[in-house]
């Protein structure tokens, strides 16, 4: 990348957890962090892999910790996955999902019909309620003809008593069962990249994208051509960054001294 990137950047899409808190913490002085990146012009969305919360859920918990942002400014999974059933289906067209009160609220709201029969897709997202009934009819609908549909690859889900199964491993369960991929929509895949473009409205040069893990968000940013910023804040360390190809524009300890970069 040649030397002057940096005067390039009008936007940066940041992942949250690992990023802006750890659980309920926040890394750094969040409000401060904000209003440094809206004096210097740069744009912000937020981007997360995770399904099982809606903008405004994120929104009240930035308010929280100080930081107002528009639900305009943050894309989830569910949201990421919502704009790929739009592209590939017709408007009420039914779905079979297996996920989150929210990834249901989110394809709700787009208009997509939850059905357990005759449906274009199963979608599978994270949820803690799920038996084997509910696998056993995704796995059904699919050997039937419809869609496979995931919201993020992430097979394992940090959280205080170690790593728990993530959306990655409930898919993996009716991968096993049907000997079908799943098509998904989440980081690193360009569904959720072409969203977030198209929101903040610039070019992939002009956008860094800064995360803590290196196969979902700064895949995420290489494979769309932008430029890359992992902070040390989450689950990644120093030499796995190091050692990552290709090679990561900016690492640091955090949020704040990774922007002061710039
Ligand atoms: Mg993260």
């Amino acid at each position: 990348m040649e030397i002057n990137w940096k005067n390039k950047i009008k936007a940066v899409i940041l992942d949250m957890d690992g990023v802006l808190w750890r659980v309920n913490e926040p890394i750094g002085n969040l409000p401060e962090i904000f209003e440094k990146m809206r004096s210097a012009g740069l744009k912000v969305l937020l981007a997360t892999n995770n399904s099982t919360r809606t903008p405004e859920q994120y929104q009240d918990k930035l308010t929280q910790f100080g930081v107002s942002v528009s639900l305009e400014q943050i894309i989830t999974a569910g949201m990421a996955t919502s704009f790929l059933l739009e592209k590939r289906y017709p408007p009420n067209g039914k779905v079979y999902i297996l996920g989150s009160d929210a990834l249901k609220l989110t394809l709700q709201q787009a208009g997509f019909v939850y059905a357990e029969q005759d449906v274009f897709a199963v979608v599978v997202g994270l949820t803690r309620i799920i038996n084997y009934e509910m696998f056993s009819r995704g796995a059904l609908l699919i050997n039937a003809g419809a869609d496979f549909i995931g919201t993020n690859p992430d097979v394992a889900l940090p959280a205080p008593e170690g790593l728990l199964p993530g959306t990655g491993a409930l898919l993996a369960f009716i991968e096993a069962a049907t000997g079908k991929k799943p098509l998904l929509a989440g980081k690193p895949y360009p569904t959720m990249m072409e969203m977030a473009l198209k929101r903040l409205e610039v070019s992939p040069q002009e956008v860094l994208v800064i995360g803590d893990r290196l196969t979902t968000d700064i895949a995420f940013g290489q494979n769309a051509g932008c430029a890359t910023g992992l902070v040390l804040s989450g689950v990644t360390t120093l030499s796995e960054a190091e050692n990552w190809k290709p090679e990561i524009d900016l690492i640091d300890k955090d949020l704040e001294s990774l922007l002061d970069q710039l």
